[in-house]
């Protein structure tokens, strides 16, 4: 446990319920990792707002995240205040200058997001159908499919800064790349995303539902079931990375609990049990071959968090 005053705890306690040394495998997809000192769950932007600038203003540690899809946390846990961000707000879409515009709170899930709008007959996020993140994290990571990704969809998005402080900040300044963002490459530091303006379409609700469901129908086939992460690595130039797992040999290797997936090499699955110090080991052998045999670096498009062994 690190140093956290109980007039910092009281105070964060006004604010909305909070657990000591929560385990954070609960809390995320991959169903790994130690705890966190303080846990406490956003449900309104105030909470999100306020329990970041709290900390913040305590010199304690934050971490936020939105559904723990993109993040390995460490088995011994993250230090300081860890933020789970289950805002859901939706506005919209309504007409604003020259087309829909939709203000999404950060805490929505993306598939979600992308469903209720394909159903309600508005196109442009049908595709993210079967992203499990938050609007968020979708921010932070572009997050993608299907040769789309959230950046053309994306109008801005208004963030908080450590003393509460809201700006919105353009499509342009958050400058969305191949799963990068101002944020992921350090560019936006101590900020947090308090909602996302995406632009819409109107569409024709019965191609759009079609659509959906041909997707899901596609994702199902290729995707393995369990406890994973999605894609473990971002995609090299040349060939996608489940080819670089599969040719250094790795398709289905397993070291303690977690393995490299039979059906879709470039994710990694809890088997049930797993320590992120064994899925982190996976990661690094298939670095380390795929270095050695091709000269290339595998980047991961997961996120590590808090402290490994
Ligand atoms: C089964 C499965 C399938 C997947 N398929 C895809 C796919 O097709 N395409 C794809 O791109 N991704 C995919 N992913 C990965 C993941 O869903 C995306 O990266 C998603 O956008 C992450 O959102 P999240 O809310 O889970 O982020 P988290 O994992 O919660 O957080 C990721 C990072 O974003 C930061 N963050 C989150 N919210 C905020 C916020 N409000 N403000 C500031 N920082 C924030 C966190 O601090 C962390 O650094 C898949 C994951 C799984 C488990």
């Amino acid at each position: 446990m690190s140093t956290l005053t109980n007039e910092f705890l009281d105070r964060l306690r006004e604010l909305g319920e909070v657990h000591l040394d929560e385990p954070l495998a609960r809390h995320v997809t991959f169903g790994v990792g130690g705890p966190a000192d303080a846990f406490f769950v956003a449900l309104t932007e105030d909470q999100l707002r306020g329990g970041f600038a709290l900390a913040r203003s305590n010199d304690v540690p934050v971490f936020i995240f939105g559904s723990g899809s993109n993040v390995l946390v460490g088995d011994g846990g993250v230090r300081g205040l860890v933020i789970e961000n289950r805002t859901d707000a939706i506005v919209g879409p309504a007409q604003n200058g020259a087309g829909l515009k939709v203000r999404v709170a950060s805490g929505v899930s993306f598939a979600a997001l992308a469903r209720r709008m394909a159903n309600a007959g508005y196109a442009g996020v049908e595709w993210a159908c079967g992203i499990p993140g938050s609007l968020g994290g979708a921010v932070v990571t572009n997050a993608g499919a299907y040769e789309h990704s959230l950046a053309p969809a994306l109008v801005g998005a208004r963030l908080a800064d450590g003393k509460g402080v809201i700006a919105e900040l353009t499509a342009d300044e958050l400058d969305l790349t191949y799963r990068n963002s101002a944020f992921s490459r350090g560019q936006i530091t101590d900020r947090i995303v308090l909602s996302v303006d995406l632009r819409v379409q109107d569409g024709d609700v019965r191609e759009l539902k079609a659509k959906v469901k041909e997707l899901d129908r596609q994702r199902k086939a290729a995707q393995p079931p369990g406890r994973n992460c999605g894609s473990v690595f971002k995609n090299p130039a040349d060939h996608p990375s489940w080819w670089y797992v599969e040719q250094v040999g790795l398709r289905g290797h397993r070291i303690g609990q977690a393995q490299f997936s039979e059906r879709h090499a470039n994710f990694i699955l809890n088997l049930g049990g797993a320590k992120a110090t064994d899925i982190m080991s996976l990661i690094r052998l298939a670095q380390e071959r795929t270095r050695e045999q091709f000269g290339v670096e595998l980047d991961t498009e997961v996120m590590m968090v808090g402290e490994f062994a």
